[in-house]
């Protein structure tokens, strides 16, 4: 492990901020070619060398400090904490020769963020060259790329890059032109941000409620709830479970309900073979720092139908006309990606399912440590047809009490656990669009959690211990 702490005296700055992106624990130490340490770098550094206009094929050595606090392998338990200090937090920790054979890292700073970026592909590459060739803005190879690839990725053929994930479902609804006096059926459990694009197109949210067992929009409800002003459905693949595709088509085939996808938690999920995301007249996905793949703030439409790409193309720019420049058809948005961003998505996409792969390792770790809870419930994925991706891994303890006993003493240990989204129909700013109970998304809401789900140079190890050390009642 401590490998990939190190970085030599020799090695350029660009190599340090390979090695602190890599570890993701934002430190580096610089040793000499006997292993002896001659300072840390930090990112942070690196960001002021920066600014003080030293390149980055310049030395280590260039940003690095010289002063700093060490440990030793033979310092007790007690005397490594007061060393590292809230300040400092990761120290390296030298053998009586002087050279660095392990680090530190203060305990009760340690934290299990819910989600952190892995970024170690060809992110970096591909950003740098954005940059360098001036196309910082929302022209660029970058943003063809992408938007090609990801809607190939998602087996739609075309795609539209926004600037977040709300940005394309509101783009979607004005893309059909749903507007003021129609409803569109949204569930009960979901992110906020799919009933706001419902209310920023001027729309009439009806809130329906969800499936006990997957979690997702219930086909019975929503076919409960349409009515002669229905004119959209949004099905949200909720925590990476596919919705029942099959059975929202079913309902909404031939009569004049579109169906726009949330698929911001589910890139990669399938129904039926095929990814969510192509089954509905338009899917949207988000690619927010906290997705399957991000692009740090960003979003993308994907379609089958080429006037719906077209014509979000022109809400996406203003509204501006594609054969007469400055001339105004419709009033618009400026709803665009930059290519910085789409440079970093598509090393992402390069990646996808590596990023999957590893998610999926993470959520049968959960597994093997919480079996011994019987209580436990993981997200389920039996579902006919559907199949899910592993986001944040989700489970359901046995009762709210339990659940919030579980997140506080994960709290205590630096593990940062988050309980499922409220019901929107318990917020008041949405409840008036809720005419129904919603007895699933209550249970679920107030049994829920998600865990971290993320890799990192930070010891799965500990956080088994953390996991194992946790009592039921
Ligand atoms: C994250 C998320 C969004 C919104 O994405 P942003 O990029 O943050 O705007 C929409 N719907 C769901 C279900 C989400 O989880």
């Amino acid at each position: 492990m401590i490998d990939k702490m190190l970085c030599s005296n020799r090695d350029s700055l660009i190599h340090a901020m390979k090695v602190i992106n890599d570890n993701s624990l934002g430190i580096a130490f610089v040793v000499d070619d006997r292993g002896h340490l001659c300072g840390t770098i930090t990112d942070g550094d690196i960001r002021r060398s920066l600014l003080n206009d030293i390149d980055l094929d310049q030395s280590v050595e260039k940003a690095m400090s010289r002063q700093c606090v060490v440990g030793y392998v033979d310092d007790d338990y007690e005397t490594l904490v007061n060393k590292a200090s809230n300040k400092v937090k990761i120290i390296p920790v030298l053998n009586r020769e002087g050279k660095v054979v392990s680090f530190f890292q203060f305990s009760q700073s340690v934290s299990f963020p819910v989600a952190i970026p892995n970024l170690s592909g060809n992110e970096f590459k591909y950003l740098f060259d954005a940059f360098f060739s001036t196309w910082i803005s929302s022209s660029g190879k970058y943003i063809n790329k992408f938007e090609e690839g990801f809607s190939n990725y998602s087996d739609c053929s075309h795609g539209v890059a926004v600037a977040n994930g709300t940005a394309a479902i509101h783009l979607a609804l004005l893309a059909l032109w749903v507007g003021a006096g129609d409803e569109v059926i949204v569930p009960d459990l979901t992110f906020a941000a799919t009933i706001n694009a419902v209310l920023h197109a001027g729309a009439t949210p009806v809130i329906v409620d969800v499936e006990l067992d997957s979690w997702c929009i219930d086909p019975t409800e929503i076919e409960a709830a349409i009515t002669d002003k229905t004119k959209a459905v949004i099905p949200v693949h909720l925590y990476g479970q596919s919705c029942d595709m099959g059975a929202i088509l079913e309902s909404t085939k031939n009569r004049g309900i579109y169906v726009v996808e949330d698929c911001a938690e589910a890139h990669g999920a399938t129904y039926s073979g095929k990814k969510v995301g192509s089954f509905g007249d338009i899917g949207c996905f988000s690619f927010f720092g906290n997705k399957v793949i991000t692009t740090g703030e960003g979003g993308m439409c994907v379609t089958n139908d080429a006037e719906l790409d077209s014509s979000m193309r022109v809400l996406r720019d203003h509204g501006m006309s594609k054969t007469k420049r400055y001339w105004h058809d419709v009033v618009g948005y400026n709803y665009r990606m930059t290519n910085l961003q789409a440079a970093i998505g598509l090393a992402q996409l390069e990646r996808i399912n590596e990023i999957h792969h590893n998610r999926e390792c993470y959520e049968q770790m959960y597994k093997e440590v919480l079996k011994k809870f019987g209580e436990i419930e993981f997200q389920k994925d039996n579902f006919l047809n559907r199949k899910k991706i592993t986001w944040l891994v989700s489970v359901l303890m046995c009762g709210e009490k339990e659940r919030d006993a579980f997140i506080l003493h994960l709290k205590q240990c630096g593990v940062d656990a988050r309980p499922f989204f409220y019901p929107l129909s318990d917020m008041p700013i949405f409840k008036s669009y809720c005419k129904k109970p919603t007895r699933n998304s209550k249970i679920l809401s107030s049994r829920g959690l998600n865990l971290p789900t993320y890799e990192s140079l930070k010891s799965v190890n500990e956080l088994r211990n953390i996991l194992s050390s946790f009592q039921l009642q």
